[in-house]
């Protein structure tokens, strides 16, 4: 624990100290320039990998950020006569303001169309600039006199350290941040926003939280990009930049605060790179060396394609021959950028922390961080009293795709307590049912009761909120996230704290109380040994059980399980008969979807079936399975005698004699 910290923390803090005293060493104006870039580009790169790490959207828009900070900085200054803080603090403020404004049609959309809207954004934005001239000055620029901070004048080693100590509070909040509830919520809705909104964290309010929150670094380090440069030209906030700082966030590591510093000081250093011969191919030659070591690593390790292994070896190389051909690097610019932003896409996805990361961890042995014990069971799923009452009612219940009646008419009462058997033939409209039900579907018509009170209809998350939680046929687990964090992400009754207290880190009971409680879920479904392991990288039946230990998080009154079993073998649907009953045993109603016909007469109390949309029988699981109507549906039109068959692992065999 002491060496982790030691060796973690030991290391930021050399590298802050080292930071600050080279101006005292270091006399020089260039050097003092350049840090004093790399600081603000480090906070606007953290900012920008909030959406691009985090979020894992592409976000054309940090650069239009930047862009609006300075002038909000620079014009408040020259019309107000605002002081320093506060005029940062209003560069920061718009630019939360036109984040979260921009963030409510541009986060419903995903992927390329997320891109396109924050790419129309940028280009409105630099028109902006340039054509309110009575504002801006338009293409003339903009002078901006470096206003007082708290009545001192700050020269340029002042005004360094102004943007050093922000950067540090920059990244202690950020690190508190993402670390916390919010972290875990952000990459949770980039692995799978359905699961997201079923599990009561809302996929709309974290995304739009994120992308504001990253707008305002952005808008932050323009105030302080326009007192550093004290004049101001709309073209600089263009795509160029863009593109330069897409590459120092995916070049330095995505999801890693080391990761935008590393990325911000390629984005200061690489423009004087460009600048001289010898540099520039002294740099080509070593991004050449990297792409052949981290392609060779791939390829012997087999962990890459050879495609993955061999472009970017080839672009580098590119860039390397180019180097020699080319008498002005500069003029080339853009296009080194972007075959540097691919070789960086393909070949080293995880950007050069993620790449030393892993060796550095081995190479001094940090151990991960040590995790509390988990408590008996009753501590963390307190017994609900359970009545036997209706708890869940479906009215006329329809859901029709176009002209396909998947739902077709369901009037079904689940009573609290039960471990209520919905099983059918493939297609007959379960997953659909319990997908109407969840609010992942609307319905057509039909009315839900939950605790007599109607259900919101066609929303996940507000159905969440009422105590429902499922499970997926298909599962959909957060699939970078370890075991631990998917059950703690979804963990109900641990409320996210106050926004200030979780940056100032405040909140460590909370976390550490969350981290009790989901080990506690995940030992009860077997994964205890497993926690630290991302869900991706789990046996599937782990990852089924996962999926349940999440649901649990939630401490729902009806818990859901669509299909549990499917693809598990033997061994695993006997454990998982045991934890369904121990579910049970906490007083948790369970709707069971199922079609391993023995699953369901060892744990239900009732069955329904249906066919077609439609309910063709219900009853206990032994006098369902000889109905006629369920064989009839089972065999698909032959009918033989009632009690001559019965249905076996979703199959009619015969009664044995
Ligand atoms: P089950 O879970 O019982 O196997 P489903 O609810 O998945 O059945 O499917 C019921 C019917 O609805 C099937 O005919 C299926 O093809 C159709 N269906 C399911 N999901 C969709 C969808 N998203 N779009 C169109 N048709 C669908
Ligand atoms: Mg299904």
């Amino acid at each position: 624990m002491l060496k982790r910290l030691f060796l973690i923390l030991g290391v930021e803090a050399l590298l802050l100290v080292v930071l600050a005293v080279i101006p005292l060493t270091v006399n020089n104006s260039f050097v003092l320039g350049l840090l004093t870039l790399l600081a603000i580009y480090g906070i606007l790169l953290i900012g920008l990998d909030i959406t691009v790490g985090y979020l894992g959207q592409v976000n054309l828009a940090q650069a239009a950020f930047l862009g609006l900070g300075a002038y909000t900085a620079a014009l408040t200054v020259t019309r107000f006569g605002f002081g320093m803080p506060a005029a940062l603090i209003a560069a920061a403020a718009v630019g939360c303001l036109f984040g979260g404004a921009l963030s409510f049609p541009a986060l419903r959309l995903e992927g390329p169309q997320f891109a396109l809207s924050t790419l129309s954004f940028m280009a409105l934005t630099t028109t902006a600039l340039n054509e309110w001239e009575s504002l801006t000055g338009g293409a003339q620029g903009l002078q901006v006199p470096r206003p007082p901070l708290f009545g001192v004048m700050l020269g340029p080693k002042g005004f360094y350290w102004l943007c050093l100590i922000l950067l540090v509070f920059v990244w202690i909040a950020m690190r508190n941040l993402l670390s916390s509830q919010w972290g875990r919520a952000f990459e949770a809705l980039r692995d799978s926003p359905i699961a997201t909104d079923a599990m009561g964290i809302g996929t709309l309010r974290n995304k739009a939280a994120a992308f504001t929150l990253g707008s305002g670094l952005g808008g932050l380090a323009g105030g302080l990009y326009a007192f550093n440069f004290q004049y101001l030209q709309p073209q600089v906030f263009v795509y160029d930049l863009m593109v330069i700082l897409l590459l120092g966030v995916v070049l330095g590591g995505r999801k890693s605060l080391w990761g935008a510093f590393v990325g911000a000081t390629i984005v200061v250093l690489l423009p004087n790179l460009l600048s001289s011969r010898i540099l520039f191919q002294a740099f080509s030659g070593l991004g050449f060396l990297l792409a052949l070591t981290a392609g060779i690593r791939g390829f012997v390790t087999k962990t890459t394609r050879p495609f993955q292994a061999v472009a970017p070896v080839v672009a580098m190389g590119m860039l390397v021959v180019g180097g020699i051909f080319t008498s002005n690097t500069e003029d080339w610019r853009k296009a080194i950028f972007a075959l540097m932003l691919f070789a960086v896409m393909v070949g080293l996805p995880e950007g050069l922390m993620g790449f030393a990361a892993s060796f550095l961890t081995r190479l001094f042995r940090i151990p991960p961080p040590e995790l509390p014990e988990p408590v008996p069971l009753d501590e963390v799923l307190v017994k609900k009293v359970t009545d036997g009452g209706p708890l869940l009612e479906l009215l006329d219940l329809k859901h029709y795709f176009g002209g396909v009646r998947a739902v077709d008419g369901v009037t079904l009462t689940i009573s609290s307590g039960a471990i209520h058997g919905l099983i059918g033939p493939n297609g007959s409209g379960k997953s659909t049912l319990v997908n109407v039900i969840s609010g992942l579907y609307a319905p057509t018509s039909g009315g839900i009761l939950l605790h007599g009170k109607p259900l919101a209809k066609g929303s996940l998350f507000k159905v969440a909120q009422r105590g429902l939680s499922r499970t997926f046929q298909n599962l959909q687990l957060f699939s970078e996230l370890s075991a631990l964090d998917n059950v703690m992400v979804a963990m109900k009754g641990i409320y996210r704290s106050p926004l200030p207290l979780v940056l100032l880190g405040l909140t460590r009971k909370n976390e550490r109380r969350a981290q009790i409680d989901a080990l506690t879920l995940l030992k009860m479904v077997g994964l205890m040994d497993d926690c630290r392991v991302p869900a991706k990288d789990l046996p599937y039946g782990a990852q089924r059980f996962l999926e349940i230990a999440r649901a649990l998080a939630r401490r729902p009154d009806l818990l859901i399980l669509d299909e549990p079993a499917a693809g598990l073998a033997q061994p695993d649907i006997t454990r998982l008969l045991q934890i369904i009953r121990r579910i049970h045993d906490r007083g948790i109603t369970i709707i069971l979807i199922e079609h391993h016909m023995d699953v369901v007469s060892e744990l239900c109390n009732i069955v329904t079936v249906l066919d077609h949309g439609k309910i063709i029988a219900e009853g206990e699981p032994g006098e369902v399975k000889r109905h006629p109507k369920v064989i009839e549906a089972y065999l698909g039109g032959t009918v033989e005698p009632a009690g001559q068959q019965y249905i076996e692992q979703g199959n009619i065999v015969p009664v044995p004699a």
